[in-house]
């Protein structure tokens, strides 16, 4: 059965129906309700919505960040301006990951208010191979898991379905019994197999045929890598859906995908540092941005809005965010700007999202994997503001020499920076 709402579990004993939740679960469950609605009201309605919250989180920064008050003051835009429309907000100059480097503590709030408590530090190099730190707060946990849960309920998932991951921060591969948040805390659940990311694309394949999954949660490259060592026989008679994350997924991985196994990709894109930013809308294929939290532009170099057929840099402003503003925050990805859905949806759309792209590991042995690049302990070597990891050679043993870049590290000739390249 679809994880439609009406098919929340109770969780108290002797009552089936009407459902009745755990407190614990009433935030979500009530957060989801109001987002099944949101999402069909106009663009004028959203906008108005934005620009309202947009205010109360610039007073909140004003106050509390020393790095928004300063810049603020030195561009002379007040807050009462800025929240006067989306064009005014406009004034106030995109934040680059290098001011939020330069500005240290002065960037996060001084004080969090409690009920966006307890805050958890995200150290993120996003797309560009330039660390930062940012805090996340329980009310971005929260519309995390909504807008999670949102996304399986606009693909109508069986959550009875058997589910893998394949993952970057999971220590070592699990089986459990049912899915995790939000969905396995709501709804009956199907079993839930998760395993690194870092394991080689061989052992990744073995361990697909062996857990036969209904639904597989995995990066795009690393997908490509086992789509290609799936050739000929996939023997993955179960696999109803792929969903990808964390990169840039191109139309030809798409469309192999679906000539070699015939079923789709739903792909969700993401970031470190604000979450959901927008979900691949099951009727048209474009990607809705979370309007009800993010205010999402598309930008040209000259700062101004991208018209359709214009790619452009993606800043977001993460509205719900009280511990670090992230105001009009060059994410580092490309995006191009969609038309209005025929979805009905108010929700804007992305058309398509140009963001990281990560080459794979190869060894000597003819095995492949993800690499993990270990840049959060960067910072305790050296005051690294940009790096990047280039395979050079096949070798057994770890060899490595330093290139230093003054300002930044070069961009190749396609201008998409990456993280990881494999030059052989
Ligand atoms: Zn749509």
């Amino acid at each position: 059965m679809a994880p439609d709402l009406g098919g929340i579990q109770s969780a108290i004993a002797g009552v089936q129906w009407p459902p009745i939740v755990k407190a614990d679960n009433a935030q979500l469950v009530a957060l989801v309700h109001w987002l099944e609605r949101s999402q069909w009201l106009d663009v004028a309605a959203l906008q108005a919505g934005q620009l309202s919250q947009l205010a109360i989180f610039l007073r909140h920064f004003e106050r509390q960040s020393p790095w928004l008050q300063q810049r603020a003051g030195l561009h002379r835009c007040t807050v009462g301006q800025l929240c006067q429309s989306l064009e005014a907000f406009r004034q106030f100059p995109v934040t680059t990951r290098a001011d939020v480097q330069r500005a240290g503590t002065n960037f996060h709030s001084r004080v969090v208010p409690p009920a966006h408590k307890p805050t958890a530090p995200k150290k993120t190099s996003g797309s560009t191979g330039e660390p930062v730190m940012v805090y996340r707060t329980a009310v971005n946990q929260l519309f995390w898991l909504a807008t999670t849960l949102r996304e399986h309920l606009w693909h109508g998932r069986d959550s009875k379905g058997r589910l893998a991951i394949v993952r970057a921060n999971l220590p070592e591969a699990f089986d459990l019994p049912a899915w995790g948040s939000p969905v396995g805390d709501l709804f009956e659940s199907g079993p839930f197999y998760g395993v690194p990311v870092t394991t080689d694309t061989s052992a990744l394949v073995a361990w697909l045929r062996l857990k036969q999954p209904q639904y597989l949660l995995i990066y795009p490259g690393v997908w490509h890598a086992v789509l290609y060592q799936l050739q000929g026989k996939p023997d993955l008679p179960g696999l109803v859906q792929v969903r990808t994350i964390g990169e840039t997924l191109s139309d030809a991985l798409r469309s192999q995908t679906r000539d070699k196994l015939g079923i789709t990709i739903a792909d969700t894109y993401s970031s470190e540092e604000v979450g959901v930013i927008a979900i691949e809308c099951p009727h048209s294929g474009l990607y809705h941005t979370m309007a009800e939290g993010l205010i999402v532009e598309v930008l040209r170099p000259d700062g101004q809005p991208c018209k359709a057929g214009e790619v452009g840099r993606v800043v977001v402003t993460d509205l719900l965010n009280f511990a670090s503003p992230l105001v009009r925050y060059d994410i580092g990805d490309y995006a191009e700007p969609g038309p209005v859905c025929g979805c009905g949806r108010g929700l804007p759309t992305l058309k398509r999202v140009l963001g990281r792209q990560r080459g794979m590991v190869k060894l000597p042995d003819g095995r492949s994997h993800w690499p993990l690049t270990g840049f959060r302990d960067f910072s305790s070597v050296a005051n690294i503001t940009q790096y990047q990891l280039v395979q050079k050679s096949m070798m057994h043993r770890f060899d490595y020499q330093f290139a230093y870049y003054p300002t930044h590290i070069p961009k190749p000739a396609s201008g998409k920076f990456e993280e990881f390249v494999c030059e052989i």
